[in-house]
């Protein structure tokens, strides 16, 4: 089979592989059917994060069951799968605590960008759908398997609620399904920190009801503005950088709570600044396994469409034209179809 090998700063590549097989019998392999990049992938794509020797890439995936470990008994082959970026025993003390991102016994996927994968604790891990869904349906449920859920975490660790005011610092695919979360959870305000047109616009359709096109301390002057002068109930923060973490924390009214989803890269959180801010912080990976079977019901009944973040679809074989057009930003995030 072909996957897809990231040697270096810019170097994607679209090549022969082992063909994945079982290695333990809580494993599954299945037939990727739709896949896409992530901009998480951009970070060792530019070099941020530095891979040591070629990589296999890709982490989000819905597929057909191909063949199955011998205590996997909650998927069978023929079936059409959805996972996590993570995978879970769904069955250990954080599993069933609601953290199937902090399983004891996790792998994070990083081989989905080829036409089989090999899912490990495919028993806890994947959800199937009653039926095969249909293929305007399918950029949707690929979402699931990460930004969507992680957009979803995002505003559930920020606490949105009915009625209260959101800000999603980031436009990029999971700030676009922090909004459609938000939205969904209740808040009556959403305000969305954007400076690209087609985000925005795409922002205003998930529900957003204000655009802040600023950043840094003119951003957090702007939604201090917009919120009687204290900040929002809830911040998600779906970036990841100094800068970013930096606005969310000033942009949240006491007493309210920022869900930091963005993998932080040089990061620093003051302590005296934290402690008299009386604002909440929860992140991490996000716990896409438990969102799975509620927002699968979401996507198939048509009440959220999160695949319209998806602006580029290419042939799994044309991959490094994806990872190109995201790290130029001429698209927001990259379809691709074995
Ligand atoms: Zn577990």
């Amino acid at each position: 089979m072909r996957g897809t090998v990231l040697y270096g700063p810019g170097g994607v590549c679209f090549e022969e592989r082992e063909d994945p097989r079982i290695v333990h019998p809580t494993d599954a392999v299945i037939r990727t059917v739709v896949t896409c990049v992530c901009g998480s992938d951009l970070w060792a794509y530019r070099g941020t994060d530095p891979v040591a020797q070629p990589t296999p890439m890709g982490h989000e995936y819905v597929g057909i069951v191909e063949e199955v470990g011998a205590e996997v008994t909650k998927v069978k082959p023929g079936q059409f799968v959805i996972g996590s970026f993570a995978t879970s025993d769904n069955t250990c003390p954080n599993c069933l605590a609601g953290y199937q991102s902090s399983c004891v016994h996790r792998e994070f996927m990083s081989t989905c960008q080829a036409e089989y994968v090999r899912i490990p604790n495919a028993h806890g891990t994947l959800v199937a759908t009653d039926d095969l869904p249909a293929e305007e349906v399918l950029p949707s449920l690929v979402t699931l398997s990460d930004v969507m859920g992680t957009g979803w975490y995002a505003a559930k660790a920020a606490e949105v609620k009915p009625g209260s005011t959101a800000v999603v610092v980031g436009d990029g695919a999971v700030g676009l399904c922090g909004v459609i979360a938000a939205k969904e959870l209740g808040a009556e305000r959403i305000i969305a920190m954007s400076r690209h047109e087609s985000r925005q616009k795409l922002a205003v359709e998930f529900g957003a009801t204000d655009i802040v096109t600023e950043r840094g301390e003119e951003g957090i002057a702007r939604i201090k503005d917009l919120t009687n002068g204290v900040g929002a109930d809830s911040v998600l923060e779906c970036v990841g950088t100094a800068q970013s973490m930096r606005q969310a924390l000033h942009a949240t009214r006491p007493g309210g709570n920022v869900g930091f989803v963005g993998v932080p890269h040089d990061v620093a959180v003051d302590g005296q600044e934290l402690f008299f801010s009386h604002v909440g912080l929860r992140g991490g990976p996000a716990p896409v396994r438990g969102y799975l079977p509620d927002l699968i019901d979401r996507v198939l009944t048509g009440r959220i469409n999160p695949g319209k973040v998806f602006d580029l679809t290419l042939p799994l074989d044309q991959v490094a034209e994806g990872y190109k057009a995201m790290d130029e930003r001429r698209a927001i995030k990259t379809l691709l179809i074995p």
